[in-house]
């Protein structure tokens, strides 16, 4: 297995080594500095890159070529060009160029742009992106490529992640800096996405309209049995499974993906995959390509792959969960604790920069993780509540306090208690630090942010951690650069983050009622739904702060929430839509039919005489009490569509939809799922809950 992964990894990036042995030596190395240090790429040496790409392209066997761009709608683009070109004799050549290679200008004018293009100059540029290889797939050379506006202005995902990594890179530099670290040119976000999905009998999964046209069930009653049994988590794989994920790691190996864990989670027919962690761009850019190969070899397996955060109610939804670090370009990890955390300054001063960061943006991380899917499943006992706060285990919390009281640590117990594995730090690991309720928590030498839904791209959550906290560092440097004693001034710092945003640190249970009302004591933000959090971005304090650093200027954050809240409305019509047809159409027909034959039974009996029809009678009077209720609602959601429609303003019809609409939603469902519960399975027209998570 070993051998077969080295022989595959990367076959099919035009990585490193391809780079090395293709392109001369100053060519290489100018290419190599731009990729290290983030500088712009000088023209001249892209007709070089380009043809050297080319070459090795057509030997991959590949016919074209495509800027790759990750456009707001969460999803990748590609416009596909062949390389041939016409020669006078009548013949072609394979021809590619810098320019092409640098810019493309794809029609890109319906792409979600929220008004930052006009139609008059709907054009939008992609820009080549250096600090990601290119790859071959399926026949066609992929270039990662930012996607911009005519006057420049972010119209993707991508964009605003590379300035994240460049301003917190800045502040960072600065920080390290103050340690002696002179020799340091580059700090990277490091970032693991483990990502979850499902997978469903691809036949099973065809007969569900709300499946295929919305990505989750919106009815259905739960089967006898669930995930109770917890006999699913890291089970044993069924062979079919296992040869859809053997697949798909060589598929990703190829492609230079770093995929690593696979294995069952804890709701039936749910699986996650870890890939080995990477700088933030690349890891953004694999975790798309993941999700895009996972569809794809699902069906050649006979499975369908859900991605959808909350396919089927009352079973955990997917979600993932961002590991973030930032590690110099010689590899210092600011977030590792070392034997002796407490005599660690670079350490102590990250953690309190990343607290600072958290209390104070705490809305940022809620928006960037909000999306109508993944509304269903924060604070759903499954998934981290919509409440923001972080897990940093007993110990270093204690750490954290003593200092801010002005307490002496005494750590030789830790040092005893060190595990011995260099990334578990010198603290103990006792049984709160497995703690999976907690949305962000420090696991050892890095944060995860636990509440991201398994459809988004990890992009947004990134951009947000690493400008709030190039933010913070921004704030520290400025102090530090001027104190004449580092660690003094450090130690004060530390102890007024403690003091002033230590609330935001929460080692107990997150999903419990009572942290819910300490929570609001405390002052924390619940922001339950998408529509409750995305104005927040707007706030002026948020506004200054993405300017400051460059990440987003007012009118691409204006954009950005105008298109999230479109986005949202979208996918509640087309629910909505979807949930009237099926009961219009197979619902509340098949209800009839089931009543009709239990009416002619009753009447059967009655013609025979003195045969009790009590069961049928019941069964009738409740099927059609439902059945009028689910009729009438119908009628109302349909009403309720048709209003929200008509409105002009994007955050009053998203609010529509999530107060009206949703819970119109709901309701009809109430009644589904009952009827489906006393109904046989040869009259209900869809496939039971216990056939899509039983059936691989
Ligand atoms: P779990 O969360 O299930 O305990 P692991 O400890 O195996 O999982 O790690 C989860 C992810 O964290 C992996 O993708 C791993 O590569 C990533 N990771 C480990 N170290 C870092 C780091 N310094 N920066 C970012 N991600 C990291
Ligand atoms: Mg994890």
């Amino acid at each position: 297995m070993l051998n077969k992964a080295s022989e595959l990894f990367g076959i099919n990036v035009f990585n490193d080594s391809v780079m090395k042995e293709r392109l001369p030596e100053d060519v290489y190395s100018a290419l190599k500095s731009t990729m290290k240090e983030g500088k712009t790429i000088d023209s001249g040496i892209a007709d070089t890159v380009a043809a050297a790409m080319k070459d090795w392209a057509l030997e991959k066997g590949a016919t074209h070529f495509t800027h790759w761009f990750q456009p707001m709608t969460g999803i990748t683009a590609e416009k596909h060009d062949s390389f041939i070109s016409p020669t006078e004799d009548g013949n072609i050549i394979m021809e590619f160029s810098g320019k092409e290679l640098i810019k493309g200008e794809p029609d890109a004018s319906s792409f979600p742009s929220g008004g930052l293009r006009a139609t008059f100059e709907a054009r939008g540029y992609t820009a080549w992106d250096p600090s990601s290889y290119a790859f071959v797939k399926d026949e066609t050379l992929c270039i990662p490529t930012a996607f911009c506006s005519y006057s420049g202005e972010a119209l993707d995902k991508k964009t605003p992640l590379l300035r994240s990594m460049e301003a917190i890179n800045k502040q960072a530099l600065r920080i390290i800096r103050l340690f002696g670290h002179t020799e340091v040119k580059r700090v990277n976000v490091t970032v693991g996405p483990e990502q979850e999905y499902f997978l469903v009998d691809r036949q099973v999964y065809e007969k569900r309209p709300d499946l295929v046209f919305c990505g989750r069930t919106l009815i259905g009653s739960m089967p006898p049995k669930g995930q109770e049994m917890d006999d699913h988590y890291f089970g044993v794989l069924k062979p079919r499974v296992a040869a859809f994920m053997r697949e798909l790691d060589a598929e990703l190996w190829k492609m230079g993906v770093l995929a690593k864990t696979e294995h069952n989670e804890v709701a039936p027919a749910q699986h996650e995959l870890a890939p080995v962690f990477t700088t933030a761009n690349i890891a953004a850019d694999h975790n798309q390509l993941t999700m895009e190969m996972m569809k794809k070899i699902a069906l050649r397996h006979g499975f369908v792959c859900l991605l959808h955060e909350k396919p089927f109610e009352g079973v955990n939804g997917s979600g993932k969960h961002n590991n973030w670090s930032l590690s110099t370009d010689n590899g210092i990890n600011f977030l590792k604790p070392g034997k002796t955390p407490d005599k660690n300054p670079l350490f102590l001063l990250s953690l309190a920069a990343i607290i600072k960061a958290v209390d104070e943006h705490q809305e940022l991380l809620r928006i960037s993780v909000a999306t109508a899917g993944n509304d269903h499943r924060l604070g759903t006992n499954e998934a981290p509540p919509a409440i923001i706060s972080i897990f940093l285990g007993e110990e270093l919390t204690d750490i954290l306090k003593d200092i801010a009281k002005g307490i002496h640590h005494d750590n030789t117990e830790r040092i005893n208690m060190n595990v011995g594995a260099d990334i578990i730090p010198a603290i103990r690991k006792d049984n709160t630090d497995r703690n999976r309720t907690s949305p962000f928590a420090f696991t050892g030498n890095k944060f995860e942010f636990r509440m991201l839904g398994s459809s988004s791209s990890i992009s947004d959550a990134n951009v947000m951690l690493n400008t709030m906290v190039a933010e913070v560092f921004s704030e520290f440097a400025d102090r530090l650069e001027k104190s004449d004693n580092i660690n003094e001034e450090i130690n004060c710092i530390v102890k007024e983050v403690i003091e002033n945003n230590g609330r935001i640190i929460f080692n107990g249970d997150g999903y419990s009622k009572e942290w819910k009302e300490e929570a609001q004591r405390r002052g924390l933000l619940n922001l339950e739904s998408t529509v409750d959090a995305l104005p927040l971005l707007k706030s002026e304090k948020n506004i200054e702060m993405f300017e400051k650093h460059k990440v987003l200027n007012r009118a691409e954050i204006n954009s950005r929430v105008d298109i999230i809240l479109e986005n949202y409305s979208k996918i509640l019509h087309i629910e909505a839509l979807t949930l009237i047809d099926m009961m219009n159409r197979e619902v509340i027909p098949a209800i009839t039919a089931y009543t009709d034959s239990l009416c002619t039974a009753v009447l059967n009996k009655n013609s025979i005489g003195g045969i009790n029809s009590s069961v049928e009678r019941e069964l009738i009077a409740r099927l059609s009490a439902a059945n009028n209720e689910i009729f009438s609602l119908t009628g109302e959601l349909k009403m309720a569509v048709s209003s929200a429609e008509r409105s002009r303003d994007v955050f009053e019809k998203a609010k529509e939809y999530h107060d009206i609409i949703l819970k119109n939603m709901c309701d009809i469902r109430k009644y589904a799922d009952s009827a489906e519960s006393v109904m046989p399975s040869d009259y209900w027209p869809y496939p039971s809950y216990g056939e899509l998570l039983f059936s691989n």
